[in-house]
């Protein structure tokens, strides 16, 4: 705690990321793809020329808004392209979410939601889950100065469908509805196509996990215009260019590639159904998930030690010491062969 420091900035509590291990782990603690890119993606980081680095990127992102119009189904009037959406979601906190109002939210959900709160001195009125984990939509539809919650959500792993979320949207019409659609790709069912009937939609996304580009950082949201201008006014009076040149062409080449999209994100919807599953039979209950996590608890074993356990082991999961998650592992989904490591020692474990 400095003196030197903003008052605000002394009441923050960070969002603290999963460990990024230095030693070789399995690492399936921060829901990372196991699969590599696109193949397109190597072929720009071997063709791009150093010279265009010279110049300062598109301010627009244009041709990527474009390419994710495309792939989204939508116009590229209705994108904003960030870096990640972490960055995204900043913004959006910035420009729709600092109300008289409290924004509602999940109690259980994305755990940096809150920390944006806190750095923008947003009130929140947080709303349990139902008695089957999955986020309460009708609690969200109560009065506030905004709604946010990822669907399908963290950690949690359930899904609404489209028609859903259009029930609240017909419930909450005088306010921003921001619906994080981090992990849709692995099970879910979007809510982009509501766009154009709901000019108070927000829909944001990500590259990070189902095109496997964690460290290029690129992320985006779908609206209406009137919702894409809030964001660019706040992002040019922040960051005026926060997509670089090299990330641009990369996100790019990767929308390009749907076949490889499809099998790799089939590959993991397969794999996590399978390791669903083999944590059933070695007794753990494992909720339904439509991302590429499951969340687990077993009822003999303590799930801290089994954190620990796996950690000597060479296996990296994560384990969330708070009150309503500590009996849980959210385990992310790997490759076949690591799940087949992952089961092979819990199955030593809860012996
Ligand atoms: C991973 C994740 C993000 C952040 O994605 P980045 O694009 O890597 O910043 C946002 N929301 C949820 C729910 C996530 O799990």
């Amino acid at each position: 705690m400095s003196q030197l420091w903003s008052p605000n900035v002394r009441e923050l509590t960070p969002y603290v990321p999963g460990e990024q291990p230095r030693e070789k782990l399995i690492k399936l603690n921060t829901n990372e793809n196991p699969y590599p890119p696109a193949p397109g993606v190597e072929r720009v980081l071997r063709e791009f020329s150093a010279d265009h680095l010279r110049r300062y990127p598109d301010p627009t992102s244009s041709a990527l808004r474009e390419a994710l119009a495309q792939a989204l189904g939508t116009t590229s009037a209705n994108v904003f392209a960030g870096n990640g959406s972490d960055e995204v979601l900043a913004l959006a906190f910035q420009a729709f979410f600092r109300q008289d109002k409290p924004l509602a939210m999940p109690d259980i959900s994305y755990s940096f939601y809150p920390v944006y709160c806190r750095m923008y001195d947003i009130d929140s009125q947080r709303f349990a889950l139902d008695d089957q984990w999955r986020v309460d939509l009708d609690a969200l539809a109560s009065d506030s100065g905004g709604v946010i919650f990822a669907n399908p959500n963290a950690p949690t792993g359930h899904g609404h469908g489209r028609e859903a979320i259009a029930a609240l949207l017909d419930k909450v019409t005088d306010r921003v509805v921001l619906v994080d659609e981090a992990y849709v790709d692995f099970g879910g069912e979007s809510a982009v196509p509501l766009v154009e009937r709901y000019p108070n939609l927000l829909v944001t996304g990500t590259f990070s996990k189902s095109r496997s580009l964690a460290g290029l950082r690129l992320g985006y949201a779908v609206g209406s215009p009137e919702l894409i201008e809030g964001l660019t006014r706040v992002k040019d009076s922040f960051n005026s260019y926060p997509v670089d040149a090299l990330a641009s062409a990369i996100g790019i080449a990767a929308l390009e590639d749907g076949d490889y999209f499809e099998a790799t994100r089939q590959a993991v919807i397969t794999t996590r159904e399978r390791t669903r599953q083999r944590l059933d039979d070695l007794g753990f209950e494992v909720l339904p998930s439509q991302t590429n996590f499951v969340l687990a608890s077993h009822p003999k074993h303590d799930a801290a030690q089994l954190f620990v356990g796996l950690r000597e082991r060479g296996i990296l999961v994560r384990h969330f010491n708070t009150e309503t998650l500590r009996d849980h592992l959210r385990i992310s989904i790997g490759t076949d062969d690591e799940m087949d490591s992952l089961i092979e020692v819990l199955s030593d474990l809860c012996r």
